[in-house]
């Protein structure tokens, strides 16, 4: 069976220049990056290579760039150190953003008493920022502000400038989850006062187990992860120099086609809606996700007029993966946030959320099998619904 792989915002496929990049490493660069010998020293070389190519892309200081395991953990470590070590007392975010920065902040609010306000966005997906500036304005309380760049669920992007630049105005933090967003698009943080964010290399064709924080350097923020002086003390342990080699090659592709990638996938990415519109009567999309101009051209989180909860084993046994998420209430399964703030409970009830998502390896032909093999299931489920209803 040829397989269409469906999911590249829970990860995409190694390029094989990465491949190539990171074996080359580990057959020739195997040295301990903390060793004085050459073995070690070439190592070290080659992670401030990586470290100097990210800042360029960035825009910042190599010294604001530090290598950790993935987005997870500089998510983690953000949101913890900021509380243990700059005082935050407040955490203002929304219920959108992704586990790793939720459950973050909840432990602070539980294990360190941090006040936490959310913002619920409309059923849009939208954040208002009036309502973010009321909040900055309402405490005086040193105040973290976590927003996520790019929503990975529906897609919808928020204005990083104008967010990072009401917290400045109003003297709070400001760390945004650009997980989804680093290496698909540019980014500018010599002109965008965040003060942290956060970089996963396998979203963008790099290897897993490696991503990177962006802590900017007036700060003050340190590591949570304590023992050797590695990445300025601020994030112990051998580093994965393989794995920063992958990063390095990755994002150097990712760059280098950014234009004619972004160009190619917002075309599959239409394709993909036109398509559904005209074969899956009754379908929705969520969020701003079919707006090219205002979400991730990556993915699209579309509505099935039904309800299916085995719609995502269905696809995959004819194979086609994609992703059905937590998504809608089915078993035991529980709703995911984000689809408990952009559905109704109508919609929550009767019908099942799908997000498919792209890369420059995506083809229209993956495209089409996709749409045939949801339309005969749709057809299929909706003959059986009407026998149903007559018997
Ligand atoms: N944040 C967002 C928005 C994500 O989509 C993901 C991955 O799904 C993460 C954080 C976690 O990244 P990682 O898989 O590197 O831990």
């Amino acid at each position: 069976m040829n397989k269409i792989y469906l999911d590249n915002a829970a990860t995409t496929p190694l390029s094989e220049e990465v491949i190539d990049a990171m074996v080359e490493t580990m057959k020739m660069n195997f040295g301990n990056p903390s060793s004085t010998h050459s073995f070690g020293q070439d190592a070290k070389i080659l992670i401030e290579n990586v470290r100097r190519q990210v800042a360029d892309y960035l825009h910042v200081s190599p010294a604001e760039i530090i290598f950790t395991s993935c987005g997870t953990e500089s998510n983690n470590m953000i949101i913890k150190s900021s509380v243990s070590h700059l005082g935050v007392e407040r955490i203002i975010s929304s219920p959108m953003e992704h586990k790793c920065v939720s459950e973050s902040i909840l432990d602070m609010k539980n294990r360190k008493g941090v006040e936490v306000a959310y913002i619920r966005p409309n059923e849009k997906g939208d954040i208002d920022l009036n309502k973010l500036e009321e909040l900055l304005k309402a405490s005086y309380k040193k105040t973290l502000v976590s927003l996520m760049h790019a929503n990975n669920e529906i897609g919808n992007i928020i204005d990083l400038k104008k967010v990072a630049e009401l917290c400045k105005a109003n003297n709070a933090l400001f760390h945004s989850d650009t997980v989804q967003t680093m290496a698909h698009m540019n980014l500018d943080f010599s002109e965008i006062p965040v003060d942290f964010a956060s970089c996963s290399a396998h979203k963008f064709h790099g290897p897993k187990g490696i991503g990177f924080a962006f802590i900017r350097k007036s700060s003050g923020l340190k590591g949570i992860i304590t023992g050797g002086p590695q990445e300025r003390s601020l994030r112990a342990g051998t580093e994965n120099v393989a794995g920063i080699a992958g990063l390095g090659k990755a994002l150097e592709l990712s760059i280098k086609n950014m234009d004619a990638y972004t160009r190619y996938m917002q075309d599959i990415k239409q394709y993909t809606i036109d398509r559904l519109s005209v074969e899956i009567p009754g379908i929705k999309f969520n969020g701003r996700s079919s707006e090219l101009d205002h979400s991730l051209y990556t993915l699209v989180s579309l509505l099935l007029p039904y309800k299916n909860p085995l719609i995502g084993l269905q696809l995959d046994m004819k194979g086609i993966a994609v992703s059905q998420g937590s998504a809608c209430s089915s078993g035991a399964s529980k709703p995911s946030m984000v689809m408990m703030m952009v559905l109704s409970e109508d919609e929550m009830d009767d019908c099942t959320p799908l997000r498919v998502s792209f890369s420059h390896m995506t083809t229209k032909q993956d495209i089409d099998v996709f749409v045939n093999a949801l339309r005969e299931i749709s057809q299929e489920l909706i003959i059986e619904n009407t026998n149903v209803e007559h018997r």
